[in-house]
């Protein structure tokens, strides 16, 4: 193609369709299966070849159709997985004109007549060969009807008619028809595999280009022999002299591989302004944002397999050392790199303005870089909070007395950290409703952006002690009757009960619609029990209370809003666009997690 002249020129992926199954590429797999079955005169009636676009699919069907008519060049061979390409047979069916031979696109033939007129002809012995052939193509897009009408045939075959199909949508095809078949299906071919053929291709056809570029266009086809042969024909096409990796990139619309590492680099460093300028050298280059991105999310794939102890697939050499240097960002870093770059790259396709949005992009991700890890942010969120940080679940009133003896043997604390303080005061006289600490529970869109939670320590319900002290709260009465084994009573209390007098002996309450009739009375009876004295319980019209429920839930609320209202979670959930304080959950303090 190097003269100039283009008439006659056959564009390479007709020119390199493979004649044998000796040059199917990256097939392997397939071409054993099928020789042993020839080897073994076990043939099936009907194959069904699938796989992606440009696998091989067709290539394979015509090769099968040859192998099992050719006669050998003395007209005395047997089926074959070399097919001659010299008997008559092989030439016709090489040239689509066999009569024994039939090619059916079911993509354009779905109808019921179209099987129909299959299975006339299916009667009818071979004109000249040995077998007649069905090759079906896309044979996923057959009606219903026609489906139906090719069954019949699958169950009884004639012997000598054979049927293969090719799909690129195996599940459309019903498995009435698959069972029937011999499956075989075509892998994508490694991008490794197909670069040496196109290297071979290119030796063949005197074109002059780098490896690298080759192993870009190999990468771009994403396993299709026959999307390799057609860039590398486009690329040969523009390439005045030798094809380079940039003249590749452009011609994919693509930053070259140097821009992309440049704009992740800068991004991953936090440096937003050089990822910036990157990105818009590459965009003035012709790449578009788009697939920019999609080319970082490409890098961070491979830098997280090489993170994760695997091999990315056909490393380019420009790509080898910040792949390995991104790789030590960790897995959890790269995943949450990934993840904002994959919602990126959606926003980036539908924005108005793709390139204001890749931009955007690309702040939020250099901004992440400024971000701890999420496990320093909940230990940041405790240091800002040192009261709440400090009022330990496990420090209740009852345990008072053990606090500050552990404080006096300050010297030997085994786990003590560096900064062991407790305040057993602060956690004595902690409000009903105030709750420890709290790491925040994050949920961006997908999901999956759980923040490590810290263990959460249970809180004890021992607290009270029973005995003749006097209830001096609703909650007290709760926990009455948790201590004397009433779970079910004092969660009634708690969700439904408001208290308007409490005075020794006489509780004065209100109920909420959903109470229990025998709520007030259950109460009187039992607490007459637990104390020892007679109490009575009466509903009252007085102004009440919240329940106890109502006064967690409001803390809890205010919590929530006033750690939302921190700067430091603020700038959390402007950098994890959509992510919002999902729970907040008490956690032990920092320095204790050391023993873990
Ligand atoms: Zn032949």
């Amino acid at each position: 193609m190097t003269d100039g002249s283009l008439t006659g020129y056959r564009v390479l992926a007709r020119k390199y369709r493979p004649d044998r199954f000796s040059e199917l590429i990256g097939q392997d797999a397939l071409v054993r299966t099928l020789s042993n079955a020839l080897s073994l005169g076990r043939l099936a009636h009907a194959f069904v070849l699938t796989g992606v676009r440009g696998v091989g699919k067709t290539s394979t069907a015509r090769l099968l159709a040859r192998g099992l008519n050719c006669i050998g060049p003395d007209g005395t061979g047997q089926p074959t997985l070399e097919p001659c390409g010299q008997c008559e047979p092989c030439q016709a069916i090489a040239a689509g004109r066999h009569v024994d031979v039939l090619e059916i696109d079911a993509a354009s033939h779905t109808g019921v007549d179209d099987a129909r007129e299959i299975i006339e002809s299916v009667g009818y012995r071979p004109v000249s060969a040995r077998y007649k052939i069905y090759v079906i193509d896309e044979v996923h897009m057959m009606s219903k009807n026609a489906f139906n009408a090719l069954l019949k045939t699958l169950e009884e075959p004639p012997e000598t008619v054979k049927f293969i199909f090719a799909t690129t949508e195996i599940r459309k095809v019903p498995v009435t028809i698959l069972s029937r078949c011999q499956r075989f299906d075509l892998r994508r071919v490694p991008s490794e595999v197909l670069a040496t053929h196109l290297q071979s291709v290119c030796e063949k056809e005197s074109i002059a280009a780098e490896s690298e570029a080759l192993t870009a266009i190999a990468r771009a086809a994403e396993g299709s022999v026959r999307d390799a042969l057609s860039l590398l024909d486009q690329a040969a096409a523009m390439s005045a002299d030798r094809m380079t990796v940039d003249s590749i990139a452009e011609m994919l619309g693509r930053p070259g591989r140097a821009d992309a590492i440049a704009i992740l680099d800068s991004a991953m460093r936090g440096d937003a302004a050089s990822s910036l300028a990157a990105l818009a050298s590459a965009h003035d280059g012709g790449a578009e944002p788009e697939m920019i991105i999609a080319d970082l999310m490409d890098l961070v794939h491979r830098a997280s397999l090489k993170a994760a102890g695997g091999s990315p697939d056909a490393l380019l050499e420009v790509e080898r050392e910040p792949v390995t240097a991104l790789a030590e960002l960790g897995i959890a870093r790269l995943g949450r790199s990934w993840q904002m770059l994959l919602k990126g790259h959606g926003e980036v396709s539908s924005a108005p303005q793709p390139m204001a949005a890749a931009e955007m992009l690309l702040i939020r991700l250099a901004h992440l870089a400024t971000m701890p890890p999420p496990s320093d942010i909940i230990r940041r969120l405790a240091a800002d909070q040192p009261d709440a940080a400090n009022n330990q679940p496990g420090a209740a009133p009852a345990g008072n007395t053990a606090a500050p003896s552990a404080s006096s043997a300050a010297p030997t604390p085994p786990t003590a950290g560096p900064q062991t303080a407790p305040h057993p005061s602060s956690a004595a006289t902690a409000p009903i409703g105030s709750l420890p600490s709290a790491p925040i529970a994050m949920s961006a869109n997908g999901g999956d952006m759980q923040t490590a939670m810290e263990p959460v320590r249970a809180v004890p319900a021992d607290v009270a002690e029973p005995g003749p002290a006097m209830p001096q709260s609703l909650l007290d009465i709760s926990d009455l009757a948790e201590a004397h084994d009433e779970p079910l009573l004092a969660a009634q209390i708690r969700s439904h009960v408001r208290l308007v007098r409490l005075q020794d002996g006489l509780l004065d309450i209100s109920l909420t619609e959903r109470a229990p009739d025998s709520l007030a009375g259950d109460i009187a009876k039992q607490l007459t029990r637990w104390t020892g004295t007679r109490w009575m319980v009466s509903l009252s019209d007085g102004p009440a209370g919240q329940t106890i429920a109502e006064e967690r839930q409001q803390a809890r609320q205010a919590q929530h809003d006033s750690i939302a209202a921190t700067p430091l979670m603020k700038t959390i959930l402007e950098v994890f666009p959509g992510a919002e304080i999902e729970s907040v959950k008490p956690v032990i303090q920092p320095d204790e997690d050391q023993d873990q």
